[in-house]
């Protein structure tokens, strides 16, 4: 098989290669010098609206609409753009061995491929409900959301099954945009989680109370505190029923199963130092391996505005962490140097007509203000979560760009509150003024 040599490579072609291809266009980039090499059968796309506009029953989203980079009111970098600054997008090809000693890489086809600088953005891959051995969990018609080509099966059953019955396995973010779509492709919709509430590791138990209200009035139904423990099919082999552990038994013809990701790093296992789970880097994204780099969410990286080190799993990470590691690649190269990464957590949501934001750190005290009624026209709401004193986080429910922002500003200057109460009933304000 033939040997290709390039200068970069990224491998993984999701939303950081696209950031990172779009800031390698920006920095100067010679035609023939990076290469993305990416499992998928298409050009780096922006993997949020696959939950969201792709599996709307009207005016869905597809591709070419939602290449990178749009999701941020960029450019939408089309494969003809590749093309064109002589990147070499070479699709549909999986990575099965890494030596990063070596400095190359092997493709399942059996193609090798060598390069100067790595950059890791392979990104994560779901926890399935096999790994665990759950009865029936291979049945047909057991979906996983992950790329585009999971949204396309699922959408080919959505419109096999017709206003049939749809459970969904797990209250995290995909549950919750899945429960939406479906409700919205007319399916009769259930809900399954064994947490207290939705969303535990960032709402509230008042925040999620709106939204766990909002979705009953929409007619699904929310079933807590216990979990899936079972499948049956029929004689096709695809799902009928699912067993809960209570003892209830939920009839489905699709199940949509959202409980988790992790990290998808088996290739430099052993190659590359690691830390909480993900590869570790510097604040450039550099990880222990000289010229090679690790971005998006695979990367443990050290969180600068709380002086510790993270692993995070959202999109606007992964757009930022590209850019800074092709910075930082280009300013080693020309002895120049850059500041390290100073990141704002961010994270947002969108379901139905409703709309969240987060910035910043979900610890410490928590006041809620705003209108959290589920029945209210126009409900608008949010929390902060306070520490030591000062606001280190900040949530908002239907808030318009510039109440946005502002939260964004308050979670990273951390004012100091004088107490909790006077915060509640300034609520919103507070954060505008700032
Ligand atoms: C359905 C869905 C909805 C989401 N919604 C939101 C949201 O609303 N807000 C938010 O903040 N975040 C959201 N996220 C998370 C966000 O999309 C991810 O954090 C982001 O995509 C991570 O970017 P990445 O480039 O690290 O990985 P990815 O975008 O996952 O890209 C990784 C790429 O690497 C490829 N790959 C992996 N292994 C190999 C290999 N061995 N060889 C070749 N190619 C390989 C994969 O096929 C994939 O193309 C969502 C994620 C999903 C799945």
């Amino acid at each position: 098989m033939a040997e290709k040599s390039f200068k970069y490579v990224i491998v993984g072609g999701g939303v950081a290669a696209g950031y990172a291809a779009r800031e390698f266009a920006k920095q100067g980039l010679k035609p023939g010098e990076l290469a993305i090499i990416s499992k998928e059968a298409v050009a780096p796309y922006e993997r949020p609206a696959l939950s969201k506009a792709y599996l709307f029953p009207e005016g869905f989203a597809r591709l070419p609409g939602f290449h990178c980079c749009v999701g941020s009111g960029g450019e939408r970098l089309l494969p003809q753009w590749y093309k064109e600054q002589g990147i070499e997008l070479i699709l549909s090809t999986e990575i099965v061995k890494a030596d990063l000693a070596a400095q190359t890489l092997l493709s399942a086809a059996g193609e090798v491929f060598k390069y100067h600088v790595l950059i890791i953005a392979t990104g994560s891959t779901v926890i399935r409900l096999t790994d665990f051995g759950v009865q029936g969990a291979d049945s047909k018609n057991i979906f996983y959301l992950r790329e585009i080509d999971d949204a396309n099966k699922l959408i080919e059953v959505i419109k096999a099954k017709k206003n049939g019955k749809c459970v969904i396995v797990g209250g995290g973010y995909i549950g919750l945009e899945l429960g939406a779509v479906m409700k919205m492709n007319n399916f009769d919709v259930s809900m399954v989680y064994p947490e207290p509430w939705c969303m535990p590791r960032l709402f509230t138990a008042d925040i999620a109370a709106f939204y766990e209200g909002y979705y009953a009035n929409k007619g699904i139904k929310i079933i807590k505190g216990t979990v899936a423990v079972g499948f049956t099919a029929d004689a096709n082999g695809e799902v009928k029923d699912v067993k809960l552990k209570d003892g209830r038994v939920l009839e489905a013809d699709i199940v949509v199963v959202g409980v988790g990701g992790r990290p998808l790093m088996t290739l430099f296992k052993g190659q590359v130092e690691e830390e909480k789970g993900g590869i570790k880097t510097d604040g450039f994204f550099k990880t222990s391996v000289p010229d090679v780099y690790a971005v998006g969410d695979v990367a443990t990286f050290p969180m600068k505005l709380y002086g510790d080190i993270r692993r995070v799993e959202h999109v606007d990470h992964a757009r930022k962490s590209a850019e800074q590691s092709v910075k930082a690649i280009k300013a080693t190269e020309e002895g120049k140097s850059i500041d390290e990464y100073d990141y704002l957590p961010y994270f947002y949501s969108r379901s139905f007509d409703l709309s969240w934001q987060f910035y910043g750190d979900n610890v410490g005290d928590t006041v809620l203000f705003g209108d959290n009624n589920p029945t209210s026209p126009k409900p608008k709401f949010g929390s902060y979560w306070i520490k030591n004193g000062k606001i280190v986080g900040a949530f908002l429910e239907g808030g318009n760009p510039e109440e946005n922002k502002a939260i964004a500003k308050i979670a990273r200057l951390q004012p100091p509150v004088e107490g909790l109460e006077e915060l509640k009933n300034e609520g919103l304000s507070f954060a505008c003024k700032i």
